[in-house]
């Protein structure tokens, strides 16, 4: 084998045990990430259930948002279903309520102060304004609304429906 050859090989060799390194060093590391994901999950599970008699939740269809790339990274990586099914289970414990509420909900386009259902409202809209003149943040409207809704669930039984767009 020609001198050239010989160090091309060697290089190609511990080129290749680098990589071999590095995924694993990747893969660590997504480990360590899941792990302290888990913990914040389960700290954040047992202070909501604890703290509430009742804690209201969107039956989000993951499945289909995962689809949506640009959502996806944010689904899995808040864990949501681990997430629900924590709550779900801690909730037995404490003998609290989790109400899911109907994914059909449109619980970001109605104005959480005056009951107003806006139009379409894409995605990409984190900020929006009322006709009744109020400015809402996206998520927290929404909160608010899923909110109602579930007291109203936990109140009134399972006979109270969310209106439907
Ligand atoms: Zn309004």
């Amino acid at each position: 084998m020609s001198g050239w050859r010989r160090h091309v090989l060697a290089r190609k060799e511990k080129g290749s045990r680098n990589r071999a390194k590095a995924r694993l060093k990747v893969v660590k590391i997504h480990g360590r990430i899941a792990d302290r994901r888990r913990d914040y999950l389960h700290t954040l599970s047992t202070r909501l259930v604890r703290e509430n008699q009742v804690v209201a939740i969107e039956d989000l269809s993951v499945r289909n948002m995962v689809k949506n790339r640009s959502l996806s990274r944010v689904i899995s990586d808040a864990g949501w279903s681990e997430f629900r099914s924590m709550l779900e289970y801690k909730a037995d414990w404490y003998g609290r309520r989790v109400v899911v509420i109907d994914r059909f909900c449109p619980s970001s386009k109605t104005c959480s102060v005056c009951g107003v259902i806006a139009g379409a409202m894409p995605l990409n809209v984190r900020e929006w304004a009322c006709r009744c003149g109020v400015v809402h943040d996206r998520d927290v409207n929404a909160a608010r609304n899923i909110l109602a809704v579930g007291l109203a669930v936990a109140a009134c039984g399972d006979g109270v429906r969310p209106p439907r767009t």
